[in-house]
């Protein structure tokens, strides 16, 4: 028997990215020397205001924001809580209620239903098969109480890019603010915040080569939230607690990272991207693309192979060193298909042979020969085995 050269690799970017060298080493100095409290008044903690500050700015630039609108939190998830929550408490007064998509990711819809629980109205726009939400369809949605829309840039399974222009301006005339998770777009397509019309926007750091336990939000002058941690007065009173500075300042520079190399990275990652789909339809059959075909992050593939499991797939691959997800990092461990893959109207069966292979700045062209070498009889193999398929 012929023995495979034992490759790793990685292509699970959309759940995770390893920490680029050249951020980690800006970090390494405010864990140790520079350690002081950025509140502190001496100059070691001035040293670490000033890194914080600096980091502010390069988020900024990254999203043609000011960096008075950006607050620093402890990842994509509490942005998007504190976004969602706060505005609605907050804005109360002029209406209660909030509209957002199908195909969210659950720190969108698990606090939607909290909200719901607390009495706020939610309604959850379908997608098309695209998974695109339809202007028309936020139009109609769109009541005298709407106050908030939230619909996320890029999606985390499928790469489907929104067109968050028009939806912001859509909510706008209706008299709503416009909340967008750009988690899964950051760094790897441009988002202008002045231009695309929106008030607030989530973003995380561990998505883009910065480390983990660190995000922001973006919340533009003139719209109000408010803190959900009590104590100190740090983030301008919206995030109370000792500032993450190692992490901030990471989070910072690898925000500077993602804007000088963006479009370099989106070009290979667009043709790694595309040899790897074209590759996948060609050798492997029934075997269907998810998301949008063309407008998609760039190196973000995602199929479903009728009559196999996803997660047998992913065993598979793992003993080849290949790390991939299916469904979404959070709903593995469940039995049922991604919510996303059902609100495109993939049928159940369909969904659980899903398999999402996201690419980042390190994949290379052997990569993807390795994937297509595999991969095909991978489902070949466990199509052999399954009662669905005879
Ligand atoms: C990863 C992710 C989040 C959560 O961000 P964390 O920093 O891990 O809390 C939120 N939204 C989307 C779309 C994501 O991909």
């Amino acid at each position: 028997m012929e023995v495979l050269a034992m490759r790793t690799v990685y292509m699970d970017h959309s759940a995770t990215t390893p920490v680029d060298p050249e951020v980690f080493n800006e970090m390494i100095p405010f864990y140790m020397d520079q350690f002081g409290n950025a509140s502190s008044v001496y100059s070691l903690g001035q040293n670490a205001r000033r890194a914080v500050e600096k980091a502010r700015e390069q988020v900024a630039e990254l999203i043609n924001a000011s960096p008075k609108e950006i607050v620093f939190t402890s990842g994509g998830t509490e942005a998007d809580n504190l976004a969602l929550i706060t505005y609605m408490q907050v804005n109360h007064s002029r209406g209660n209620h909030l509209i957002t998509s199908s195909i969210e990711h659950h720190a969108i819809l698990h606090t939607c239903e909290y909200l719901e629980k607390q009495g706020f109205e939610i309604t959850i726009l379908p997608v098309n098969n695209y998974g695109l939400v339809e202007l028309n369809d936020l139009e109609k949605a769109m009541k005298p109480n709407t106050t908030l829309v939230s619909i996320m840039h890029a999606n985390n399974e499928v790469g489907t890019i929104q067109p968050i222009k028009e939806l912001a301006d859509i909510a706008h005339q209706g008299g709503a603010a416009f909340h967008t998770d750009a988690v899964q777009s950051l760094g790897k397509i441009p988002v202008d915040v002045k231009d695309m019309g929106i008030d607030m926007l989530s973003g995380s750091s561990h998505k883009l080569y910065g480390p983990k336990g660190v995000g922001f939000l973006f919340v533009k002058k003139g719209i109000r939230i408010s803190n959900f941690l009590h104590g100190g007065g740090q983030e301008r009173k919206l995030r109370a607690g000792t500032e993450n500075v190692p992490g901030i300042v990471g989070l910072g520079k690898a925000a500077e990272l993602a804007g000088i190399h963006m479009p370099e990275r989106a070009e290979k990652l667009k043709r790694l991207g595309n040899r790897l789909i074209e590759g996948i339809i060609k050798t492997i059959p029934n075997s269907r693309l998810t998301g949008h075909p063309q407008n998609r992050i760039p190196g973000s593939v995602s199929f479903c192979f009728e009559f196999v499991e996803g997660e047998s797939i992913l065993l598979m691959l793992d003993g080849l060193g290949i790390m991939a997800s299916s469904g979404s990092a959070c709903t593995s461990g469940s039995l049922d298909p991604s919510h996303v893959l059902l609100a495109l109207g993939i049928p159940y069966e369909i969904a659980h042979g899903s398999l999402r292979l996201t690419m980042g700045k390190d994949n290379t062209d052997e990569d993807v020969d390795y994937v297509l070498e595999v991969l095909p009889s991978i489902i070949v193999n466990l199509r052999k085995m399954s009662p669905l398929c005879s």
